[in-house]
């Protein structure tokens, strides 16, 4: 199949590792030219020589962090800069931390909201013009499946993607006849240092060791194992495409069945 992204430029949020690297490594397979950030200059240089390398499309690697509204409008110039305009924008960043409730002081939350929710809309607010100006445009917000199964101890990551979906589906709807979609994806539990973060966690507040935990991720699945980050950087990249010309305004999960809800 054809995706069409050969020659359009693609901005992929917190893309140094995990499923925002994946997406990045499959987005320049189909040839799209990447604009890539995070906030540690090594492994994020490494990272975008690597896939240049590998695929040979243009790589722009700059360090950001997309809680500083600052950072984004530095990352978001340097993309006109080198590319004149970003047709394809994945919204993804760091997970907010575990724990219950009584565990999260009013600052913790303002870090979730401004980490995973403002993030998401200072991205769309600078890219929207020129995909407007262009009449073509795709907005893909890495969520999780929380947003249809909220997990317990996860409470700031459930309650924030539910703001970044209502969002989503609103915006969906108000840009749809400038032929821009816009879709969320929401992984299971997958593969990346996020889940050995949450597995450290779960073994030091449930007495369960690392590997017991991941087990009991496995077993949440009907295939009984987790998601790999380049199962989950297939739809993103299909979703990007020319061929998801008609689908906006959904969430889609990438879970391995884990979801337990027919719609
Ligand atoms: P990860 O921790 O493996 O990678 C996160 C990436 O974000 C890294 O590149 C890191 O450098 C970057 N980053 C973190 N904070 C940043 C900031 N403030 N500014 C810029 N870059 C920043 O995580 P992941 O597993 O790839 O998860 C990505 C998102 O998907 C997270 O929000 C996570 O909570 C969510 N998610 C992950 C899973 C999973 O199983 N992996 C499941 C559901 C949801």
């Amino acid at each position: 199949m054809e995706f069409g992204l050969k020659g359009k430029t693609a901005l992929v949020a917190a893309s140094s590792r995990g499923l925002g690297r994946a997406v990045a490594d499959e987005l320049a397979k189909e040839g799209a030219n990447l604009v890539i950030c995070a906030r540690t200059v090594g492994p994020l240089e490494e990272a975008g020589q690597w896939i240049h390398d590998a695929t040979g499309v243009e790589v722009v690697a700059v360090p950001a962090d997309l809680s500083v509204p600052e950072d984004i409008d530095r990352l978001m110039k340097t993309a006109e800069e080198d590319f004149g305009k970003v047709d394809i924008l994945v919204t993804n960043t760091g997970g907010p931390p575990p724990g219950p409730f009584e565990s999260h002081s009013v600052e913790a939350w303002s870090t979730a909201v401004e980490q995973n929710l403002n993030s998401v809309l200072n991205l769309t607010r600078a890219v929207l013009p020129a995909m407007k100006k262009a009449g073509w445009g795709r907005i893909i917000n890495i969520t999780s499946v929380a947003v249809k199964q909220p997990i317990d101890g996860l409470i700031l990551s459930n309650a924030v993607r539910a703001a970044v979906t209502g969002f989503a589906k609103t915006l969906a709807n108000e840009v749809a006849s400038s032929g821009i979609t816009v879709n969320n994806v929401m992984p299971g539990f997958t593969r990346t240092e996020r889940l050995d973060t949450l597995a450290e966690n779960i073994s030091e507040t449930q007495g369960i060791t690392v590997k017991e935990a991941f087990e009991r991720w496995a077993d949440q699945s009907p295939m009984g194992r987790i998601g790999e980050p380049h199962e989950f950087a297939a739809l993103v990249a299909f979703l990007a495409s020319e061929r998801a010309s008609y689908i906006t305004g959904t969430s889609i999960p990438v879970d391995g069945g884990f979801i337990q809800a027919l719609l």
